[in-house]
Formats: structure tokens, sequence, C-alpha cells
């Protein structure tokens, strides 16, 4: 493990404009939720730093445009190669400003710098199609092209891989782009800056630009008419905000939002598999993913066992700061995040829920909560309709399929869901049922660089990764030709 102090006074704090560190006026803290104590300041960019990238951003964009596909390819790929030979500097910094557990820090820079790889090989293969009119009046040629300038809003709880989830692509197809990470977690995009600098990224490509007010710095970038398009992951309610922004200019928008997954166990599941599943669908991340089981639904042939089971592995995780050996999970990002919890956990228990395991706040420094499961938990809890966000296991039961998928669909979101059975005929059913974007069968994580990552309903608007990903960055031409 890299020296914390040596990690954190070699970290650029400038912003990233034009391929080169800039100094703002001002600077803001950066937290280690772990002690609650600052870590490091970092540059609070300003609207006029905003202003400044996109002047950047709208001056690159013609010739990365025009750069040979192969070359951007080969950037991106270095880019790679870089992150990965940076990986504990990475990982230890994630831990740091964010709090998890240094193991899947180091799972989040293999499967952030993976994007990076992806996008490299499918940036060699953006393909368009000829064809004659039917009428046999005419051909007609379908072309892409790079969407142009974007701007990307990044959270706080994959610091690394929800930017590259976006960089990589639209690098990939031609776009410029200007980032600005979560206040939370700047630290670990900024060293991000540094890779594409040693990578030969052409300056003006990529800003990034943290700050601590983000309306402030990204308002006025709506109303530019060089931005062409803005790629966000956060929750639905900013979400909405910044599709209504969008809309003044109409600019292409991919929104990654809240999601509140349910995990289905049918009667005839695997119970110990389920178990296995439940406790990384839930705990990965210390339940701050947007994919994180949100809901157990059991049937009732099976609930006293499972819930059973899953106390004993919830009660069994060591809390901790994240750099330390052993520690399975970290704290929550801020106060703020850990009293929703605690509040969700108190409605819960008011309406009638029982505690089996964990349901407080654990004293001292740092913004630690119990592992948590909740049993008999009614209908009528918050709990069970809003994005938890922290490492709580809210349990129900339901009987036969048909209430199992009217129980999971029950909700406005529709990002992931989880379903345990050994028939396949009704994983097939339920799956085609579940009203989400992605479905796990007998698995508790489904995140893969190869597969299209998004929601549907209020959990957002477009897909990441896959071969889906880059057509979020391209538009569509038709020439027609005689
Ligand atoms: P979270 O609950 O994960 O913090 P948010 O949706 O609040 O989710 O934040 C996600 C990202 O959106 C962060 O980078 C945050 O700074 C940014 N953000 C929040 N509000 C706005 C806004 N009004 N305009 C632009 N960006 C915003």
């Amino acid at each position: 493990m890299p020296d914390m102090a040596a990690l954190l006074a070699a970290v650029p704090t400038d912003l990233w404009i034009g391929g080169k560190q800039v100094p703002a006026e001002r600077t803001f803290p950066v937290f280690n939720p772990a002690t609650g104590e600052v870590l490091i300041e970092v540059a609070d960019a300003s609207a006029a730093d905003g202003a400044r990238a996109l002047d950047a951003a709208a001056g690159a964009q013609a010739s990365w445009a025009a750069t040979p596909s192969r070359e951007r390819a080969e950037i991106l790929r270095r880019a790679w190669e870089l992150t990965i030979a940076l990986r504990d500097e990475f990982a230890l910094l994630m831990t740091l400003e964010m709090g998890k557990p240094l193991a899947e820090s180091y799972g989040e820079v293999t499967y952030g710098a993976e994007f990076l790889r992806w996008f490299a090989e499918e940036a060699v293969r953006v393909h368009g199609r000829y064809t004659h009119a039917p009428s046999g009046t005419g051909r007609i040629v379908v072309t892409k092209q790079p969407v142009g300038p974007t701007l990307a809003i990044t959270p706080w709880n994959f610091p690394l891989a929800m930017g590259t989830r976006k960089i990589a692509p639209a690098l990939a197809a031609g776009c410029t782009m200007v980032v600005k990470p979560a206040a939370e977690t700047p630290l670990t995009m900024l060293l991000l800056g540094q890779v594409f600098a040693d990578a030969g990224l052409p300056p003006g490509v990529l800003s990034i630009l943290p700050t601590a007010d983000a309306a402030s710095l990204t308002d006025p970038m709506f109303a530019d008419d060089r931005l062409r398009k803005i790629t966000f992951t956060g929750s639905t309610g900013v979400g909405k905000i910044l599709l209504a922004q969008s809309a003044t200019r109409v600019l292409r928008a991919s929104m990654e939002l809240g999601g509140n997954a349910p995990f289905v166990v049918f009667a005839d599941a695997d119970l110990d598999a389920a178990v296995d599943g439940a406790m990384a669908a839930k705990m990965r991340n210390t339940g701050e993913a947007c994919t994180a089981a949100n809901r157990f639904h059991v049937d009732n042939a099976i609930l006293a066992e499972f819930t059973a089971e899953l106390t004993d592995r919830m009660s069994a995780l060591t809390i901790g700061p994240g750099h330390l050996d052993g520690v399975q999970v970290g704290p929550l990002i801020s106060e703020k995040q850990r009293s929703t919890v605690a509040e969700l956990v108190r409605d819960a228990k008011e309406k009638g829920a029982r505690v089996t395991t964990g349901g407080a706040s654990v004293a001292g420094e740092g913004y630690f909560y119990e592992p948590t499961v909740l049993a008999d938990v009614p209908a009528d809890a918050r709990i069970l309709r809003a994005e938890v966000f922290g490492p709580v296991a809210a349990i129900t039961g339901f009987d036969g399929e048909t209430e199992g998928i009217i129980a999971a669909n029950n909700t406005e979101f529709g990002l992931a869901a989880y379903i345990y059975t050994k028939d396949l005929d009704r994983a097939l059913r339920v799956a085609e049922a579940l009203e989400t974007g992605m479905v796990g069968v007998n698995r508790g994580v489904i995140s893969d660089v190869a597969a299209p990552f998004g929601g549907v309903k209020e959990s957002g608007l477009g897909r990441e990764a896959g071969t889906e990903g880059i057509e979020e960055y391209l538009e569509t031409k038709y020439i027609a030709l005689p």
C-alpha cells in the first residue's frame, strides 16, 4: 500500500483544462468519511472555468473527431495500462475519499479501467449502412458522427468507474468532454486526468472541473450553444432538473438515475446461493450502489430460514476504516447519508418491522452504520419505496409467483432486479415480466463491461457499456444518393 501522506502530497489538486493543470481562485475541502477529517483542499471551479473548459472542448472537437479511430483507440488503451499500473494509488485514494474497503477499491480499479480497454476496442468498430430505396429512386447511406462537446456529471459512489464509463465511449466516438466529478470524491478523477495527459490525449479533449457548487458551474454550460450533450449519473431528483435544463437547447441526454432493486427469492431457490447473492447485492459498496438490492421479497415458504441465514451473515461482518486489513464494511459517505438511513430504519420499526441484527449508528468518529436486517417490514414502510443507499436489508414475504412479480414492480424505479429460482421457465417468465433495465438470475452482481447498463421508468434514459454504450455519443446521419 502506498504511503498515505506521500500519495496525498502527489495527487493533482488543480483543475484540468486544455490538457494542463490550472489553479482556481478558491479551494474546497475533501473529507475522509472514516474520520470526518479533512484530507486535502482541491481547486473549486467557477463559471468562468466552465467557460474556459468549453472553449477548450469546442476548440478540440473538430480535430479529435477527425483523428483516426485507431489513434483514439491507442490513447484509450494506454490510459487503461497506466490506470492499472497505478492501481495501488487509485485504490487507496478511493478508500480515503469515499470509504469503501480497500479490496472493493481494487475491484473498482479493475472494473473502472476496463471501460478504457473495452472502448479502445469499440472505437474502431463504429459502423453505418448502405442500401437501396425500395422505390428504386436512390441509394441510402447511413453514417455515424460524434455528438460533439459533452458535459459529464458523476456521483461519489464509484469515483473511477462512473467517470470511465462515460469518458471512454465519448472519446472513442470522437466527442470531447468536460467532467464534473462529485465534490465528495474529486481526487480519483483528478488522478485520471494525469493518466490521460500521460497517455498523450490532445489538449482540450478532456477537462476535469471539481466544484463545491455544482449548479453555479454547470447552469451556464447548459446555456452555452457549444454544448451538445449531457451525461449524468446520480439521483432521480437531480436528473429531472438536468433533463429540464437540457430541454432548453434540446441536448442529447443520458441519465443513469436512482434504483430500488427488488431481490426476489422464490420457494424453489437454492437458499445458500440466494443468501450469498443477497450479501453481494446488498453489501457491495456498503449498500451505496444504484444497483444495490433495496428490498428482499421472499416466498413465505422459506422466509424464516432466509431471514435467519441473512441475519447470521450480516451480523458477522467486520466494520471499520476501509484501509485496514479484514474490514468488510466501511463508513457511509456523510453524516447526512447516515441520518437518511437511520430515519428509514426508525420509520420501519415504528410501523412494525423487527430488527434481527444491527439497527444503529456506530458510536465514535466516522459515519459508520451497523449492517442491519429488518424482518416483517410492512407495506407502508418508507424503506420499501426509497433508495436506501446503506447497509440495511428490508425483508418482506409473499405467496406465489404472481404476487412476487407484482411486489417487485411496485415502484417508480426500474434499474436492476434480482431473482433466485431453480426453475428455468420461471426465471425467463419473471425476468421478462420485471419492469427493469437489468435482471440478475441467480446472481447478486451483474455489472459487466460487455453488457448494457441502464434503467427504465424513473431510473433513466440510455445505456452505458456494452456495444450500446458508444451509441449514446453518436448521431445518425442519412445521406441520400441518386
Ligand atoms: P448523490 O445522492 O449520489 O450525491 P446527486 O444526484 O445529488 O446524487 O449528485 C450526483 C452529481 O450531481 C454530483 O456530482 C453532484 O455534484 C451533481 N449535482 C447535484 N445537483 C446538481 C445541479 N443542480 N446541477 C448540476 N449538478 C448537480
